[in-house]
């Protein structure tokens, strides 16, 4: 073998997983076609518990440092949730792919991973002990596992002939990388009487300190075909039809037409090869969703990968990755798609859609409707179907992030390992069967014991009975 993970696309989902398997202890090599790393803005919301996945590898502090990064509030179909605000440790915040991208790569190359531009896949085949890659260039490279992070027009999917079933795009919408002048207006979703509608959120500073703004555009007559270039003309059309002549165009940086074509794949898993990340769903860029559901797709498959290259890796786990993750982008594709309607995307000004929104806008004025909301977009309501969930709260959802004292109880798991929060010191035995795997804290006194993943899922709370089976379930035989 030349490595044992082959991570193919050095995109946010690939960055994440290569710094996953790193912590995990695993020798990978992240190849990249492109000779240098895109700077499109791409996505720009980060949400919580993205967030709060980089703040348990140590990693939100030093990407924090990186700019002004500000904090917002989420939107469902352009009704902003208010009523969510200070509901999670860390709130809604912009921040450009380009700096997520920037920031990984860095943070890899201090480790002595570097990413291996200019190599594009061309070839793939498996066998029972590994896969072979086939580069552009001529060169292959044998490793155990390969997973494709190469975006949604994935190259590995196409050569594994995998199913990607779903919807063609049947209309475009326009976003671009701006700067605004007058009344520059920040995190809005502003729609004209007829039908006209643009969307705009902050995208951080150019190297000017000048503010940057991510805006979109559609309504009637906008839906033009993908290929047809974005003109400056078209943009300012589209600005002056929602907001007159107060809202005007100072710089476009960059423009595209983005599609709502909504694909997922049938099986994330083929084998030795996963699909992460775009490679595994693509659907219309609403509400901040994409990049984060590929950023923890590589959360969920990284440390399961460590434990299936360090030997212990009980025989379902690898498994578990189709089997958590695939329901959590269903759903995402089926929330795009809700609010690309309610959105009239389109601006049919269909009756019948404007009392379902206007009755969707009331329902929304209702706290549990914005909690609820909130849960699917920011990925904290995300409940993973693991054993034990019954009667268990806790179980199969992020573990909370509680102050133990001298530490908080996300910084116990920078090492990438699993942690067992013991606080009365009850399990000290039995979890010394796995002492290789799973780090036990004492602290936190009246805190709940609970069993978390390297992930950060919580996989047993409450009955100690259980707590072995569950040790066993997660992190294989015991020592
Ligand atoms: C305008 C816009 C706005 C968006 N806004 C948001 C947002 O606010 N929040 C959000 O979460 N998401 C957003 N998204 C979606 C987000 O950009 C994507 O979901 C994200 O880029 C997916 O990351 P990825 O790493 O899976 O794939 P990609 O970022 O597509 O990376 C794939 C990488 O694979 C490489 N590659 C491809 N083929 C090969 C090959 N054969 N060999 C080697 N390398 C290969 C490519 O060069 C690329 O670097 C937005 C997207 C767009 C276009």
């Amino acid at each position: 073998m030349d490595t044992d993970v082959l991570i193919v696309g050095a995109g946010p989902t690939g960055l994440t997983l290569a710094n996953e398997l790193r912590v995990a202890g695993v020798p990978t090599l992240l190849v990249d076609k492109l000779p240098q790393r895109s700077t499109l803005s791409k996505a720009g919301g980060v949400q919580s518990r993205t967030q709060e996945a980089f703040d348990q590898r140590g990693l939100l502090e030093p990407l924090l440092a990186t700019g002004n990064h500000p904090t917002g509030t989420a939107h469902f179909a352009g009704i902003t949730l208010s009523l969510t605000q200070g509901r999670h440790r860390h709130p809604w915040r912009s921040i450009p792919q380009a700096v997520i991208e920037g920031f990984l790569e860095q943070h890899l190359a201090a480790q002595g991973i570097s990413v291996r531009r200019d190599h594009e896949l061309t070839g793939l085949s498996q066998d029972e002990d590994g896969v072979t890659a086939t580069f552009a260039s001529g060169r292959v490279v044998r490793s155990r596992y390969l997973v494709a992070a190469d975006g949604g027009r994935s190259t590995v999917r196409s050569l594994l002939g995998a199913e990607f079933p779903g919807r063609p795009g049947t209309m475009t919408t326009v976003a671009a990388d701006v700067r605004l002048s007058g009344d520059d207006p920040v995190m809005t979703h502003t729609r004209s009487e007829d039908g006209h509608w643009a969307s705009v959120f902050p995208l951080g500073t150019d190297p000017q300190g000048r503010p940057l703004r991510r805006l979109s555009l559609g309504g009637p007559g906008r839906s033009l075909p993908r290929e047809v270039p974005v003109t400056e003309a078209e943009i300012r059309d589209g600005l002056s039809a929602v907001f007159g002549s107060r809202v005007q165009l100072l710089e476009l940086r960059y423009a595209r037409r983005i599609t709502n074509a909504a694909r997922q794949a049938a099986q994330y898993r083929h084998g030795r090869v996963f699909l992460a990340g775009d490679a595994a769903h693509v659907h219309l860029p609403i509400g901040a969703q994409g990049m984060n559901t590929g950023i923890q797709d590589a959360l969920n498959l990284g440390w399961k990968l460590g434990a299936a290259v360090h030997g212990w890796a009980p025989d379902h786990l690898l498994d578990t990755y189709h089997a958590e993750r695939h329901p959590v982008a269903a759903a995402v594709l089926r929330n795009v798609q809700a609010q690309s309607l309610l959105m009239d995307q389109q601006g049919t000004r269909d009756p019948d859609l404007v009392a379902t929104k206007e009755l969707f806008a009331a329902l929304t004025q209702l706290r549990d409707v914005q909690y609820f909301l909130d849960d699917v977009l920011s990925g904290m309501g995300i409940r993973y179907p693991m054993p034990g969930t019954e009667g268990r709260p806790l179980v199969g959802l992020p573990a909370p992030d509680l102050d133990l004292g001298p530490v908080r109880s996300h910084e116990l798991l920078r090492r990438g390992r699993g942690v067992l929060l013991d606080p009365a010191d009850r399990f000290a035995k039995v979890a010394a069967l796995w002492h290789d795997r799973v780090d036990r804290a004492g602290q936190g006194a009246g805190t709940e014991p609970m069993l978390i993943r390297p992930d950060g899922y919580v996989c047993w709370a409450g009955n100690p009975d259980d707590l072995e089976p569950a040790l066993g379930h997660w992190f294989g035989e015991p020592h």
